[in-house]
């Protein structure tokens, strides 16, 4: 996509802080009209609104708990009236526990959240995409690369990432013919708050240094990873899941 004449529009849900926000501020620096979706946290999301009109970029917030069909038709509602029209989505919001216990000992309060926010959110949006995506659109998921590494601890949040993966690739084929891309980033540890709330310093070290590059992800590493699928160099790019982790898995 080349958003040459700035018309075009992208939807980035949890983007009130963390990779989401990222990924606001870069499509916008990039040329589109965001929406920056939020759930709960109100006073951030208008904030990244307001850095991304700063800069000279188009923007608005929408509330809209993406495990709610009715509050993601009405996000994309609200997108077209704003904006006219709906190009790109990407499909950010996601949750992970702070305390990640094993199988065994998760509950069903844990599990049951994180499926609907991390996969029925996901599927929610998916499928309004699908009726409401302009032709040459893009769909950007969000998996993990805990699913390549197995960590003890993550088996349920690793097993919402898998379902989104495979509907990442089931889904782009079954919007043949519509030139819509869909692919899936899947991040190594990022530093966000989903990532670094609930361990201790040492963990987050372990972890920052466990890739041969030796850091954590920023939330701009992950934004150009997305920017690349979304924008003209990624065109074909389809059905594929990225794992942007600095070589961790
Ligand atoms: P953060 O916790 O920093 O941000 C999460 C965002 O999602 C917030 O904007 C939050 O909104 C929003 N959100 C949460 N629940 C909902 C909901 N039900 N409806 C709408 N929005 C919601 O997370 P990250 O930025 O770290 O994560 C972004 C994505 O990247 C997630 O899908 C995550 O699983 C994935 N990921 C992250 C990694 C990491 O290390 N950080 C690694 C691999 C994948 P609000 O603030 O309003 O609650």
């Amino acid at each position: 996509m080349n958003p040459s004449n700035n018309s075009q529009v992208a939807i980035v849900t949890g983007a009130s802080r963390g990779i989401g926000a990222a990924v606001a501020q870069r499509l916008a620096t990039d040329g589109y009209a965001v929406v920056v979706n939020y759930a709960g946290r109100a006073e951030e999301a208008n904030g990244v609104v307001k850095a991304i009109e700063a800069q000279g970029g188009r923007a608005i917030s929408v509330q809209a708990d993406v495990s709610e069909p009715a509050a993601v038709r009405t996000l994309f509602d609200e997108a077209v009236a704003a904006f006219g029209r709906v190009d790109v989505l990407v499909n950010n919001a996601g949750i992970m526990p702070p305390a990640l216990p094993h199988l065994a000992a998760t509950d069903d309060t844990t599990f049951d959240r994180l499926f609907a926010v991390n996969v029925k959110g996901t599927f929610n949006a998916l499928r309004e995409a699908a009726q409401r995506l302009e032709a040459g659109g893009r769909i950007i998921n969000f998996s993990s690369s805990v699913i390549g590494l197995a960590l003890p601890g993550y088996a349920v949040y690793a097993a919402t990432k898998s379902a989104v993966e495979t509907m990442t690739h089931i889904m782009a084929k079954e919007l043949r013919g519509k030139n819509i891309t869909v692919n899936a980033v899947a991040p190594g540890p990022t530093a966000t708050a989903l990532f670094l709330d609930g361990k201790t310093p040492e963990a987050i070290e372990r972890l920052a240094m466990a890739a041969p590059l030796e850091r954590l992800g920023t939330p701009e590493d992950i934004a150009s990873a997305v920017a690349l699928l979304v924008g003209p160099s990624g065109a074909w790019i389809n059905g594929q899941t990225l794992r942007a982790n600095g070589g961790l898995v």
